[in-house]
């Protein structure tokens, strides 16, 4: 069996590919147009998803041979779609158990913003104390034009928006930073974009289609 790609270094940061599953199929996601490839890390994980302990073995192999600025979630699929197994990393990182890591690692988590609504619950106010800054992948102020360019799961299409919403005002309440994203050229009003995410408490961030250490 081939390798699996579990972390992948990008700019300053330790990507984690948590997972390739996601409840979205957003028309700017290059994860089918790249055969799963980033900048040549096959992020493929052939079904076998990497445990918490997995990850932090391969993040402090990488971390002895050079640190690293931040550990971020990201990945070719959903993150919070493993969100135990996320939380219980940054549970041991921030405990000391995570050794090379240190306790005070930046821990950023790059996601759709469906979590709330996959999990039933408030997954992030669980990320309080742990996580230090999530980017959310809004992308626009339009309901309709949410579920144009995400194409969730058609359990999500109806509600999803107001989900996500819900997530980024609760994450602006329990994280030290929250942005809001919009991809660049999707027709989007970028003025009414800004002033959401400024009632959500996110910071908006416009962002070219793909240069964030994978597709979020
Ligand atoms: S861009 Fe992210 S949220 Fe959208 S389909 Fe790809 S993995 Fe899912």
């Amino acid at each position: 069996m081939k390798e699996r790609t579990i972390v992948y270094r990008h700019g300053n940061g330790l990507y984690v590919n948590l997972t390739n599953r996601c409840p979205n199929s957003c028309v700017f996601c290059v994860r089918n147009a790249w055969k799963m490839d980033y900048h040549g890390h096959d992020l493929n994980l052939g079904g076998a998803e990497p445990s918490a302990a997995e990850v932090l073995r391969e993040a402090g192999r990488e971390w002895a041979s050079a640190p690293f600025s931040e550990l971020v979630f990201c990945g070719y699929g959903e993150p919070t779609m493993r969100v135990d197994a996320l939380l219980e990393c940054a549970r041991a990182i921030r405990s000391g158990a995570a050794a090379p890591l240190p306790a005070g690692l930046r821990i950023r988590v790059n996601t759709n913003g469906l979590a709330n609504a996959v999990w039933g619950r408030d997954v992030a106010a669980e990320m309080k104390g742990l996580v230090d800054s999530v980017h959310v992948s809004l992308n626009t102020p339009d309901p309709a034009q949410w579920a144009a360019i995400m194409r969730p799961e058609e359990r999500w299409a109806a509600n999803g928006f107001e989900k996500v919403k819900e997530f980024i005002r609760s994450a602006a309440a329990s994280l030290p930073e929250v942005y809001a994203t919009a991809v660049e050229d999707n027709g989007v009003d970028t003025e009414k974009f800004k002033a959401l995410a400024a009632e959500l408490g996110a910071k908006p961030r416009l962002r070219p289609r793909l240069d964030d250490g994978a597709d979020k």
